[in-house]
């Protein structure tokens, strides 16, 4: 199985990658959790992915390809993979297919989760992300049992800082000058799937999962 989520930021994307992940163990990349953690650290690629994140804008193509290459690679044997948030521009797509060409691997399928703008910002601006398993909650529609702490692993919910009003928009700009294109890029592909993410979180699971032939359609 191997995988792309695409679709605008709160789409809820890593939401259901983490129950794919958690169902069928599949192997996770998201690069934005890869560049958050990259962030936190005292290194040259946190600095400049800090630098572009914090402003709602994306990291430069050559950075982000160079790290889903090297974490490809080591998933080679497995053959399966998920990406979420991964590619986000057209060069990125086009170098995912070299990516995969070269590794002998093809995509399955792009599930693209469709949200209108308005429920996005919402959805943002409510987000609270585990600092350490980097689990995503919605303050109405998906709290933590313990206002503050992780479900899943104990650890502090904090909002993070491009979830903030003046970046979301930004960053929903971004998606649609510059991610919206993949839609077509793999509509021509004849691998886009899409799905509406406006529906529960229960129901765009089976949705997906049933696009997937995980489960039966009813
Ligand atoms: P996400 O967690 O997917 O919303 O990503 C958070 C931020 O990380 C984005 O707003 C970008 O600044 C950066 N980022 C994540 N994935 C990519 C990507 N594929 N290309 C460029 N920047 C990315």
């Amino acid at each position: 199985m191997r995988i792309i989520l695409l679709g605008p930021p709160g789409a809820g994307k890593g939401t259901q990658a983490a129950r794919l992940v958690e169902k069928y163990g599949l192997p996770y990349i998201s690069t934005g959790d890869i560049l958050r953690a990259a962030r936190n650290s005292d290194t040259e690629l946190g600095r400049k992915a800090k630098e572009y994140m914090d402003r709602g804008e994306l990291v430069p193509d050559e950075v982000v390809i160079g790290l889903v290459r090297e974490r490809l690679s080591r998933l080679r044997q497995r053959g399966s993979f998920i990406l979420d948030g991964f590619p986000r521009t057209v060069a990125q797509a086009k170098a995912l297919d070299e990516i995969l060409a070269e590794l002998g691997m093809a995509l399955d399928r792009v599930i693209d989760l469709e949200v209108d703008p308005p429920a996005l910002v919402r959805r943002l601006s409510r987000r609270r992300t585990c600092r350490v398993c980097g689990a995503v909650y919605h303050l109405d529609y998906n709290p933590p049992q313990q206002p503050g702490v992780c479900d899943s692993c104990g650890g502090e919910l904090y909002q993070r800082p491009d979830d903030q009003e003046a970046t979301i928009q930004r960053r929903l700009q971004v998606y649609f000058e510059q991610t919206r294109p993949l839609e077509e890029y793999y509509e021509r592909r004849r691998l886009l799937t899409r799905i509406d993410g406006e529906a529960s979180i229960d129901e765009v699971e089976l949705a997906i999962e049933t696009v997937l032939g995980l489960k039966e359609q009813e």
